[in-house]
């Protein structure tokens, strides 16, 4: 069965292009506010204000989104996999 003949082809375009809008703003801004702070990067203490860094975000304020985490995962197995393969066609040069 075609997918694209059936009744279900809107939905299909309309997840293609969510999923592509999702990947660009996610290209244009990798970051989001951190969840533990709400972006502040810092708490401050009820006694005598005193301020400690988040340890979620370093004191950012600021952590990758999903996406952008999944693409560096990918970009990162790449280069390891593409890596891995230079080595081995220059070991088997000699
Ligand atoms: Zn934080």
């Amino acid at each position: 069965m075609n997918p694209l003949n059936s009744f279900t082809a809107p939905f299909f375009i309309v997840m293609v292009f969510v999923a592509l809008g999702y990947a660009w703003s996610c290209a244009v801004f990798p970051y989001r506010a951190c969840r533990s702070c709400r972006g502040y990067g810092y708490f401050r203490s009820p006694i005598f204000r005193a301020i400690r860094l988040c340890r979620r975000c370093d004191g950012t304020g600021r952590t990758l989104r999903a996406g952008r985490r999944a693409y560096n995962a990918a970009a990162r197995t790449r280069r390891a996999i593409r890596r891995a393969q230079d080595r081995n066609r220059r070991d088997g040069d000699r």
